[in-house]
């Protein structure tokens, strides 16, 4: 037998406990059959053998994102990105030659100015749109996704006026004049966006498949999506038949959805490249709204300590059905006591469909204690984190003053988590947060709150990749460079070992397999 593809001298870090290095793989039928040194895959290398010299560069399994929300990030993508604009008149220029090769009539969206980069100190008004954009009704989002510049047509076509009074956010005016400046604040941002129409199906079929093409540019070969419409099913699926998916796809669906799912979708579940894996159920909302559901208030917020979406009996008769549908069960929860309600939920599942093998899964399971982690690792629930989420929570907002010196400490410890026992796997949350797993890989190695919660290296890179793959039901056949194992690679610019923790971020992806296929180089 000889193989497809044969990669040679290469630092190939497999995962595989039994074997963590090697240098050299040899792929056929799109499985690895040998893992070695160069002269242990010799014999593979035939005629017709595609040979890579990999030239000492580093290669890890490919990486598995377990929380995307890919057709979000599709949506995205298709905006102007305004996150290096120095300058109104680059951003001016910018948007002239987006309104050049837009029909007329069509929105035009962007995100990520901020006036303090900008050389003119100054917010941009309608009046730096309007001259070259009449045609197009726009909407530019700042940095903070809170403030948002438009031009006169999307003004026109909200239907807003000097006398419109904004409902819990501001409509900027000319302190001399009156008239709009075009900046809305909060929630008048909605008074204009409410008129942006939504993709229809076509549209987003293409901007997904976009999306999957820069997400195996990061090196991802696996994700677990979470999809939030019929709509975006619909699209997964013609992706699939057009061959046009380049990664494999374990799909989450909402429980408000499972009803409606199509029975036929649900029966394709034994296909390896796409299923229907899991159905996600929200026990609360979000620490940065507030309605992340705590058991004390929150520290800068005395009245509130946000909501449960469910009642445990509520959230009990759901985590059964979900179970009966033979689905993995997925929660959301982010504050302390929703943790609660879904452990009691699971616990409870756990007495009711005995002799399964049951992979709960807890999204974010932020804010925690002592006794949340025991109850976790008991009933062997898997903890699905977002390292870039916890920087952004210290960072971009504080959680410090949001929860208090105490319960602030119990923010997502990853590393407490891993010691006791508990699996845990990583995922983006893109596009909340960015794509790139390594930069989750270094959020999780250089945490600068609680620096005791830091995994190591080798941690960080199981959360995306064996353990990710046991979160998915894959782990015997992704997740590691190993014999009989599905050949999915990432092939990195530099060694995540050797470089300092924080430039882990910056390391490159040269090239992701996915199956034994290059699908970018
Ligand atoms: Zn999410």
């Amino acid at each position: 037998m000889r193989a497809d593809l044969v990669l040679t001298n290469g630092k190939i870090f497999t995962m595989n406990p039994s074997q963590p290095h090697a240098e050299a793989i040899a792929i056929k039928d799109g499985k690895i059959v040998q893992v070695g040194t160069n002269d242990d895959v010799d014999r593979w290398i035939g005629k017709d053998a595609k040979l890579i010299n990999l030239k000492g560069k580093t290669v890890v399994p490919g990486f598995i994102d377990t929380h995307i929300h890919v057709a979000d990030f599709a949506r995205v993508l298709a905006w102007l990105d305004l996150s290096n604009v120095m300058s109104i008149q680059e951003l001016q220029d910018i948007l002239k030659a987006r309104v050049q090769r837009t029909p007329r009539g069509k929105w035009i969206i962007g995100r990520g100015w901020d006036q303090n980069r900008f050389a003119e100190r100054r917010l941009p008004t309608r009046h730096d749109l309007d001259a070259f954009s009449a045609a197009n009704p726009v909407i530019l989002y700042h940095e903070c996704g809170q403030i948002c510049v438009v031009n006169s047509k999307a003004l026109e076509l909200a239907d807003l006026t000097k006398q419109t009074v904004g409902t819990g956010g501001d409509i900027d005016k000319n302190a001399k004049t009156g008239g709009l400046t075009g900046i809305l604040r909060d929630d008048a941002t909605s008074l204009v966006w409410k008129f942006v129409p939504i993709m229809t199906e076509d549209e987003l079929l293409e901007a997904v498949s976009l999306a999957c093409e820069k997400i195996v540019e990061a090196g991802v070969t696996s994700v677990c999506w979470i999809v939030l419409s019929l709509m975006e099913l619909s699209v997964i699926e013609k992706l699939r038949v057009r061959n046009r998916l380049p990664l494999r796809v374990y799909i989450v669906v909402p429980a408000e959805l499972l009803d409606r799912v199509p029975a036929s979708t649900l029966s394709k579940s034994a296909n390896k490249a796409l299923r229907i894996g899991g159905v996600v159920i929200f026990a609360d909302g979000y620490l940065a709204a507030r309605t992340a559901a705590l058991f004390q208030s929150y520290n800068d917020c005395p009245d509130s300590s946000g909501k449960l979406l469910y009642t445990q009996k509520e959230m009990n008769r759901l985590a059964v059905k979900v179970h009966h549908a033979n689905l993995q069960l997925v929660i959301h929860a982010v504050g302390d006591k929703a943790v609660d309600v879904a452990l009691n939920a699971i616990e409870g599942t756990l007495k009711e469909v005995r002799g399964k093998e049951l992979r709960n899964r807890i999204e974010q399971a932020a804010v925690l204690n002592e006794e949340l982690v025991q109850r976790m690792k008991n009933c062997r629930v898997i903890v699905s984190v977002q390292p870039c989420v916890v920087d952004s929570e210290f960072r971009v907002w504080s959680a410090t003053e949001r929860l208090g010196p105490e319960r602030v400490r119990w923010l997502y410890p990853i590393k407490t988590l891993i010691s006791e026992g508990v699996k845990v796997s990583g995922g983006s949350d893109c596009p909340m947060e960015p794509l790139n797993p390594l930069l989750g890989i270094k959020a999780a190695v250089t945490r600068e709150f609680f620096p005791e919660e830091c995994v190591t290296v080798e941690e960080a890179l199981r959360l995306y990749t064996i353990d990710a793959a046991y979160t998915i039901f894959e782990e015997n056949v992704t997740g590691s460079i190993e014999k009989g194992k599905l050949a999915d690679l990432a092939v990195l610019s530099r060694d995540p070992w050797m470089v300092e923790p924080k430039e882990i971020g910056d390391i490159e992806v040269e090239m992701t397999i996915v199956g034994g296929r290059v699908v970018h180089t």
